[in-house]
């Protein structure tokens, strides 16, 4: 049984039906007290300024043997090499210089079923399993998945879960936290808990849309200025509430590595069924997604506010000022 790394979403029901533990870098990078030591460690080894903070974290994690110990180590790291994110050929260079293993994975852009199948099949013969274990495993998660949309439909339509845990539950999809049995007893008590719970009684309905944030208290603010968010597009992305019976398809609903245009058909949908009154863009320092800022602001017909991070850290007072202004706007 190894560990196996990843950096972004992938076909996680391969690495189980392998035997193996997933562990998405990104979620031990945020949840740790030293991520801002992290993005200075890979500063120092020289990592440029002007590099997304995300990327720094990912490297730090891997490469500082204490870091890396401190969550049980890591024997492999799969590289999504198209349909994630700019930087990640030259991350993985960088984890290869270290003696890091990295195994390769591409979503193909125009989202091509065979192409993609075959990414998968590529995936499985190198971790060790085949289709029956794969859509056994898939069968087990789709049950977790669908538990985990219910923790969304309960934020949009019940109001009775934070936007800050419906960031959590789904984020937390990409690997399940590297226990699965763990995970889905912690979703059921969740779910308890807020079966009975109050209603958030908020002014301001807001979506959330593009890659997770690295500010620690974004949600949590919000809320205290009366605007709650019940729609995290990328997020609810990674959680996968599908229900195709085809694993390749399941893939390809997927929006995030296929392109903003898919991405934008999805947010329509869920900004008119959630009844948003406006949405937050997040978009990462030195991120090339800052890019697709202006198409999502063309396409899109509703208040959009871009907000942007560069390390880990609470929302700083400029965005706390521009986020106050829009809902007063919004108001
Ligand atoms: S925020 Fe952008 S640059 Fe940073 S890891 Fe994600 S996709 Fe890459």
């Amino acid at each position: 049984m190894a560990r196996i790394g990843i950096t972004t979403t992938v076909p996680v029901e391969i690495i189980l039906a392998a035997g193996h533990v997933p562990v998405d870098l990104n979620n031990i990078f945020i949840t740790s007290p030293e991520a801002g030591h992290m993005v200075e460690t890979a500063e120092e080894a020289g990592y440029p300024r002007n590099i997304c903070g995300w990327i720094k974290g990912l490297y730090a994690v891997m490469v500082n043997k204490e870091l890396n110990d401190s969550f049980g180590g890591i024997d492999k790291v799969i590289a999504v090499t198209q349909g994630d994110c700019s930087n990640t050929h030259a991350l993985m260079e960088t984890y290869q210089l270290a003696g890091i293993e990295t195994i390769p994975f591409a979503y193909p852009f125009d989202r091509d079923y065979d192409l993609l199948k075959l990414q998968m099949e590529k995936l499985m013969n190198v971790l060790g399993t085949n289709w029956e274990a794969v859509y056994n495993v898939k069968r087990e998660l789709d049950k977790l998945r669908l538990r985990v949309a219910e923790i969304d439909r309960r934020t949009w339509e019940d109001n009775t879960v934070s936007g800050f845990h419906n960031h959590l539950y789904q984020v937390s999809c990409s690997d399940f936290n590297s226990d699965t049995a763990a995970f889905t007893a912690d979703v059921e008590q969740f779910l308890q808990q807020t079966a009975e719970a109050a209603e958030y009684a908020d002014e301001l309905r807001l979506g959330f849309i593009g890659v997770p944030p690295i500010f620690t208290d974004l949600y949590p603010y919000m809320e205290t200025m009366g605007a709650r968010v019940v729609y995290n597009e990328v997020q609810r992305q990674f959680a996968m509430p599908y229900f195709t019976d085809d694993i390749v398809e399941q893939y390809r609903m997927y929006t995030y590595p296929y392109g903003v245009f898919n991405r934008i058909k999805d947010v329509e949908a869920e900004i008119e069924r959630r009844n948003l009154d406006g949405l937050i863009h997040y978009v990462q320092s030195f991120c090339f997604r800052q890019i697709e800022d202006m198409i999502l602001r063309e396409k899109l017909d509703i208040p959009i506010l871009t907000i942007e991070g560069d390390k880990p850290g609470k929302v700083d007072a400029r965005t706390k000022l521009r986020i106050e202004g829009f809902l007063e706007m919004l108001r």
